[in-house]
């Protein structure tokens, strides 16, 4: 069992870093949380936090829910579309009172309402998590600039290329499905307006998804599914992607797949 005089250590101050952070010291726990940036990255555009993760929230702060309800705005319709734009089904989710709705937000929103809940103590920046060490008495982890941690348990929450995962698991590799999405952010309170959320459909997925987040601000997406030869990670492992930020300059080269051509509204790009 384990004792609240534990010390917990956290890799990853992501969404589900901060948010077990903000648990476990509520429970009394002594929590360090090891990001390897030099801030929390609140980039990110628009997110669907379905309700399971609302009621998960609520259960860990009521007044935390409220606020991450405050920053963004209920998803009161599903339209999907054909690449005409032609509607082929909708649906519009019904909450009764009690009930939470999912939530259309801002990424950056969830991780700076995360960030004023969690004791800013418990968190160490610059900090790039590069081994463990378990003995019987507890976990020793050594960081890429020499220095070390010891406590009781260590807890891997250091997203899609986990290096603590490589420890723990190392049989057990992600894989690459070929999946490749273009996103961003625009002002614009006209297109999707009052929580609804609309998904332009081809194939074995979408191609394209805009979305309300309320404060006159709209998500946009654009999908590029690529078939992969093969699902297992020996022959597909995940490319050591790094985000490309739109410019003018290289916007061209995010919209020179086939969506240029698609739609007189991506005339504007
Ligand atoms: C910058 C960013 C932008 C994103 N934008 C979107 C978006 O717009 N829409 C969407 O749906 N999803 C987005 N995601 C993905 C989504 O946030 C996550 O997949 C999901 O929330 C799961 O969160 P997580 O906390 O498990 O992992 P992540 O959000 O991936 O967080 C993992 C954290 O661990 C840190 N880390 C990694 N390796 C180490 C290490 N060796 N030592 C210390 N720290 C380490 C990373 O820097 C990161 O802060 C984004 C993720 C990131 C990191």
């Amino acid at each position: 069992m384990v004792s609240s005089q534990c010390k917990i250590g956290v890799v990853g101050a992501g969404s589900s870093g901060l948010f077990l952070g903000i648990l476990l010291t509520q429970q009394g726990y002594q929590v360090d949380i090891f990001e390897k940036f030099p801030d929390v990255r609140t980039d990110g555009c628009g997110i669907l936090l379905v309700t399971s993760g609302m009621k998960a929230l609520q259960a860990g702060s009521r007044q935390l829910c409220e606020k991450i309800m405050a920053a963004g705005t209920p998803v009161s319709n599903f339209e999907f579309r054909n690449l005409k734009g032609k509607l082929v089904n909708s649906s519009s989710p019904e909450y009764s009172a009690d009930e939470l709705p999912a939530m259309l937000i801002h990424r950056k929103a969830i991780l700076e309402t995360l960030l004023e809940f969690l004791p800013a103590e418990c968190l160490h920046l610059n900090a790039e998590f590069k081994s463990i060490t378990q003995t019987e008495a507890g976990v020793t982890v050594d960081f890429q600039d020499g220095s070390q941690w010891q406590g009781d348990l260590l807890v891997g929450a250091d997203g899609l290329y986990s290096q603590v995962r490589e420890f723990v698991v190392p049989s057990v590799k992600p894989f690459y499905l070929g999946d490749l999405v273009w996103r961003g952010i625009v002002n614009d309170d006209t297109f999707c307006t009052d929580g609804n959320f609309i998904a332009y459909v081809r194939g074995r997925g979408i191609y394209a998804n805009f979305f309300d987040l309320g404060h006159g601000l709209t998500h946009w997406g654009f999908f590029v599914e690529q078939e992969q030869e093969s699902t297992r990670a020996d022959l597909t492992p995940i490319p050591q992607f790094e985000p490309i930020h739109l410019n003018e300059a290289n916007s061209y080269q995010a919209f020179n797949y086939d969506f240029i051509n698609w739609n007189s509204l991506l005339s504007i790009c």
